[in-house]
């Protein structure tokens, strides 16, 4: 077992020590990790350290003593996102292995320097890109993987909230506030990783709905060389949700509406369809939007897959073990950081970026 210290124990912060030690996580207990164990935390915040004792975890009480514990040898960052370079690279130049809560940092300059510091002392160092292993997410993947639905047209994949944004951090710009570095930095995660990292363009609009400051929701089209176009949808000011992820193949659509549904999969067997009843629209028949033949489709249901949220942890520490590659590169995190920077770049200037 390896030990780890978490620095800020906010929400993401107590996410990482539930789930090292098996402990209750917003009314249900987090399954234990198998290869990783908290050393401890260390938050500025009284009240942080007082409820990390009431769990009987141990307190540093400064980021210097984390960083000189020699049994420390990871460093986990869950700290708002304007001090997460300076915390992961300070804890690099001190021979730890870091995970960084994402989003990694705010610009690929400052990604560059942290990737420089990990590469200069050697060790590991990769942001915490949990929703890779979103069960839904790894079911679609398979799928489309496996061809399930013929060859990848394009994928849509949205989150819907009607809250605004919390009235944290999250609120100013300086520290990395808004939607696109929040929810939306692991939906390009998730595109990028099922559909590939060669981009050749990128298309983005900002929501400023309910916050004059940071965007409380964007929508983003990232199209691929392949001709794969991405789309991600972040929106706090929505009072009826779309679904959760829309993919269209060239043999049929799979659809998953929520993160408690299966995935619906219609699959086309047969293109002529010459019993299409012309369905009755609005202002008159329409043949062309009518829905097919129940002959021509097969419709199905599939059960997500199985997952566990410790395979990041394994894979980290099978690569500090020199055991397995980072599944999360260097490459993929700077990839996913121009995307951001090309999104807030598109809704500033109307226009779309090329890479
Ligand atoms: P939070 O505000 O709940 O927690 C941040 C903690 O950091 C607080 O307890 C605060 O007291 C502490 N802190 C602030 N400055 C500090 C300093 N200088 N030294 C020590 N402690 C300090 O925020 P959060 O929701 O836990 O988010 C933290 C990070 O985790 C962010 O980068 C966020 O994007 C990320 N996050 C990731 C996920 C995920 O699914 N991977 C989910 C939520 C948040």
């Amino acid at each position: 077992m390896k030990k780890a210290a978490v620095i800020g124990y906010g929400g993401m912060g107590q996410w990482h020590v539930a789930h090292m030690e098996g402990l209750n996580y917003f009314g249900s207990k987090a399954p234990k990790s198998d290869v990783v164990k908290c050393a401890g935390i260390f938050d500025i915040d009284p009240k942080k350290e007082e409820l990390a004792r009431l769990y009987g975890i141990n307190v540093y009480s400064s980021y210097e003593e984390v960083l000189s514990d020699k049994e420390v040898e990871i460093v986990v960052i869950a700290l708002p996102n304007d001090l997460h370079e300076e915390f992961t690279v300070k804890a690099l130049e001190s021979g730890k292995n870091v995970i960084c809560e994402k989003p990694v940092t705010m610009s690929s300059e400052s990604l560059d320097r942290m990737i420089s510091a990990a590469n200069a002392n050697n060790k590991v160092f990769c942001t915490h890109q949990n929703r890779r292993w979103d069960d839904y997410y790894v079911t679609m993947k398979r799928l489309a993987e496996s061809k399930e639905i013929g060859d990848i047209i394009s994928v849509e994949t949205r989150v819907h909230g009607s809250n605004g944004i919390p009235g944290d951090w999250r609120k100013i710009a300086a520290q990395g506030g808004g939607m696109l570095y929040d929810w939306a930095v692991h939906m390009i995660d998730q595109m990028l990783w099922m559909n590939g990292y060669d981009i050749d363009r990128v298309f983005c609009h900002l929501d400023f709905l309910t916050d004059a400051e940071v965007d409380d929701g964007c929508f983003i089209d990232i199209f691929l060389k392949s001709g794969i176009r991405c789309r991600v949808e972040i929106n706090t000011y929505n009072f009826i949700s779309m679904p959760l992820m829309y993919v269209r193949g060239t043999e049929g659509t799979a659809l998953i509406k929520d993160w408690n549904s299966d995935i619906e999969i219609v699959r086309c067997t047969e293109w002529a369809d010459n019993d299409i009843k012309p369905v009755k629209t609005a202002s008159g028949l329409s043949k062309t939007m009518a829905p097919r033949s129940e002959r021509t489709i097969e419709t199905y249901s599939v059960k997500k897959d199985s997952v566990s949220v410790h395979d990041f942890y394994r894979n980290f520490c099978d690569a500090i073990d020199g055991r397995a590659e980072q599944i999360i590169t260097h490459e993929q995190m700077r990839v996913v950081m121009k995307v951001i920077e090309a999104s807030f770049k598109s809704d500033k200037t109307g226009e779309v970026v090329k890479f």
